[in-house]
């Protein structure tokens, strides 16, 4: 855990999140400010900084995160119209908070996302 990381204190409930579901490695919850619908992150218990860093350190950390992201889009009911995962990763990508989240995006048609 980094006691200054925002993401590793809502793992350690020292800030509260809307949790919709938890695993022995990851947790799922709401986004405090929705951008769609349904906007649940999707992270590692673990720190790491971005996708790139998790991907690469530990791939099988990675596969939980997707598995749990596609478990999340079946229980908010997402399966059939689709949705969107995303990882924004750096400052070109726009990530403002250094653990690595999976963004997952649904519930209403959210456009080409290069626009
Ligand atoms: P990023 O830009 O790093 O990919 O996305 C960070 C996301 O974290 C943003 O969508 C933002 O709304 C969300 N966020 C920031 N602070 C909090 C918080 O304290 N609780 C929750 N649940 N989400 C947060
Ligand atoms: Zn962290």
């Amino acid at each position: 855990m980094e006691s200054d990381c925002l993401f590793c204190r809502i793992v350690a409930g020292e800030i509260p999140a809307t949790i919709v579901r938890e695993t022995d490695k990851t947790l799922a919850f709401r986004d405090i400010t929705p951008k769609a619908p349904v906007h649940v992150l999707v992270i590692p218990k673990e720190h790491y900084a971005d996708v790139a860093t998790l991907g690469q350190g530990d791939p099988a950390l990675a596969g939980e995160v997707l598995a749990t992201a596609a478990t999340v889009a079946e229980e908010e009911g997402l399966l059939g119209d689709g949705f969107r995962l995303m990882f924004n990763t750096g400052a070109y990508g726009g990530q403002e908070v250094f653990h690595v989240h999976a963004h997952l995006l649904g519930g209403a048609p959210l456009g080409p996302m290069l626009a």
